[in-house]
Formats: structure tokens, sequence, C-alpha cells
């Protein structure tokens, strides 16, 4: 992996950080005024009862007054009942004198009625006012956390902005303004690059991308989400591990319309793999270089069948499995997919290990097929 990519992850990972404790910090007041609007909706119930505690009483008083008054009514009557000449006279003081005791009496129905309803709003009183209580503690508790918690997040902050500066130092600085420009519009961007594929996007990338990703040499860009690419070599080794460890190799057929072979030297070109095809009485030839899957001169069509047409390339190679359609190795044109260079490269290392087990064995088991062909006579 290149230095810039390991120090651009390492700067996403601050960033991703500094915009957890900035959200964090941005968070904390609002939570501190819900907790105040809970606190505000117990204060307005408790003014409420307090409220209508004082109604009450002013009720009362009215009440209060309002027999008062009729009482010295009364007393007025009964003086007056005195000095009476005629029966009509005295009649209707006594009606006055019980319509007023009538008065009375509904008053202090009221007032007896406003009693018993105050033993509940004193209730209401003494409720909201244990809740309030109770509230303003559990609030100050909550508000002082959050002003504890926000002041740890900006230390945090403080020192993650410190890191952030110096791992941007250490970054190419054409590289960064690319990051963080892709950055600012994605909220990431780097990349990871697995089976293929651009993890940030699942965009699939071209065969010539994904080669260059996984060769650690240059800096590549996701053609489709413009994050800056890497790949992860440890990842790769979890995902084959089941191949590593497959129990027995499976033998390519000797009569296969298609033979892929290894070959540690060929020409000037070092370590290939060659494709044979038969198609209509006629061979051709691939050859491409193992590492960058790349084709190395022309395809090649001679008469008859590859064994007798390319008998010099099949001498001393180690057939492997593989088989593609022709159509597919056309489309791939010049340059093999990294899927199928990864594919004859796991077969390769199960032929050797499959060869060097061999060896070591070979006066107990004599071999029965043997990956090293020799031409057909
Ligand atoms: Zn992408």
């Amino acid at each position: 992996m290149l230095p810039d990519i390991e120090n651009l992850l390492r700067l996403q990972d601050a960033d991703k950080e500094i915009r957890r404790l900035q959200d964090e910090i941005a968070e904390l007041p609002k939570r501190v005024a819900v907790i105040e609007q809970r606190l505000a909706g117990t204060k307005t119930q408790l003014e409420k009862a307090q409220t209508a505690i004082k109604a009450d009483e002013a009720a009362r008083r009215k009440f209060d007054t309002a027999i008062n008054d009729l009482r010295s009514k009364i007393s007025k009557y009964r003086d007056q009942s005195l000095d009476v000449k005629t029966n009509e006279q005295y009649k209707a003081l006594l009606h006055e004198i019980q319509f007023a005791e009538q008065e009375i009496a509904a008053n202090e129905d009221k007032i007896l009625e406003l009693m018993v309803n105050a033993d509940s709003r004193d209730k209401e009183v003494k409720a909201a006012q244990a809740e309030l209580k109770a509230e303003t503690a559990e609030i100050e508790k909550e508000k002082e956390q959050a002003r504890q918690r926000t002041a740890e997040d900006e230390k945090l902050l403080a020192e993650w902005r410190a890191k952030r500066d110096q791992m941007r130092a250490g970054i190419d600085a054409d590289l960064l303004r690319h990051y963080e420009r892709v950055s600012k519009f994605r909220g990431s961007g780097i990349s990871e690059v697995r089976d293929h594929k651009c993890m940030a996007c699942q965009v699939m990338l071209r065969p010539q991308t994904y080669n260059e990703v996984r060769s650690g040499q240059q800096t590549v860009f996701c053609d489709s989400c413009q994050r800056i690419l890497f790949f992860n070599p440890a990842d790769e080794l979890v995902d084959q591990k089941p191949e590593v460890h497959r129990p027995r190799r499976h033998h390519p057929k000797i009569d296969a319309p298609q033979a892929w072979y290894y070959r540690a030297e060929y020409a000037d070109a070092g370590e290939v793999y060659i494709c044979l095809t038969n198609a209509q009485g006629q061979a051709s030839r691939r050859v491409y270089e193992i590492h960058t899957g790349r084709l190395i001169g022309d395809i090649l069509i001679r008469e008859g069948d590859y064994r007798q047409g390319f008998p010099e390339d099949i001498t001393g190679a180690i057939r492997l499995n593989g088989n593609w359609k022709e159509e597919e190795l056309d489309a791939w044109g010049t340059e093999l997919p990294m899927v199928v260079l990864d594919s004859l490269q796991s077969d390769l290392d199960a032929a050797r290990y499959e060869m060097s087990a061999r060896t070591s064995t070979k006066h107990d088991t004599p071999a029965t097929v043997t990956p090293t062909e020799q031409a057909a006579s």
C-alpha cells in the first residue's frame, strides 16, 4: 500500500471522529432545551393549580360577604317587624326574611363545595410542587452531565484537529485536495476495493483499473464516485483461505477443447500463461504475462488441433484448469481480468503443491495424472 493511502485512511478516521464530535457538541444544547421544556411544562401545571386555589379563595370571600350582608338584612327586617301595624306588612317582612335565609343557605352550600374542592386542589399543588422539585434536581444533573460531556468533546475535538493537521502535512498536496473535495460532497474520500468493486459506490471497476489498484504502485480514482481507491491484501487473504486449503485439486481433462498452460520461461517474456483453443479444425494460441495479464504478441492460428499445432509450447509446461469461451477471451482484449489471473494463479499454486507432495511420496504412490504433459506424438 502506498504511504499516502495509509495516511489518507488515518486522516479519514480522524475526519470521521471530528465530525462525530462536532455533531455531538451541536446536539447537546438541543438536549438541554428539551429537558428545560419538560420543566416548563411542570411549572405551568403548578401555576394553574395555584391560580385555581386563589380563584376559589376569592369566591369564598365573595360568598362570606354575601352571607354577612344577608344576615344584617334579616336583623334589619326583624327590627322593622316590631313596628308593623298590619298583618299584611308583617307577612311581607317574614317573606323577605325567609328569602334571605334561603340565600344564606345557598351561599353556605357553595362555600361547602369550595371546601371539598380545596382538598383536591391542595393535593394537585403538592403533587406539582413535588414533581417540580424532583425534575429540577434531575434536570440540573442532566445539564451538568451535558456540560461535562461538551467540555470533554471539545477537548477531544481540539486534539483530533491537531492530529489531523499533522496528518495532512504528510500527504501529497494534490492528492489531499482531491480527497477533501470528494469528502465534502460524498462524506468520504477514500474507498476500499473488494471483489472488483468500489465498496463505497458498489460500482465494478474496469479490469485495468482493478489491476492498477491491486498493484499498489500508483494512486487510482474510482471512475464512478471519484474516491481514491485502495486494496487491502489482508481482506483478500481472508476471502481466499477456503481455496488455499482446498483438499484436492480438480484435474483438467486431457481432451478438453481449451487448455491453459504455465511456462516459467517464454522467449523474453519470462513467466507466461498460454491459452490454446481448438475450434473448427484450427487451433489458436494466446500468450499472457502472468502478473499483469497482458497479451504478448498476436493471437496465432494454426491448422489442426493445438497438440499438433503448438507442440513446442506444451512440452515441459504445467497444465492448468481454465475454460473460457473464445468470445470472452476476445472481449477481454489485451488484458486478462484479475479474476481470471487469480483463478489461474491459485490453480498453479495447487499444481505446484501437488507436484512437490508427489515428489516426496514418489515411492509409495505412483503418479496417475501428471500435471506436466508431454506433447502428443
Ligand atoms: Zn466508487
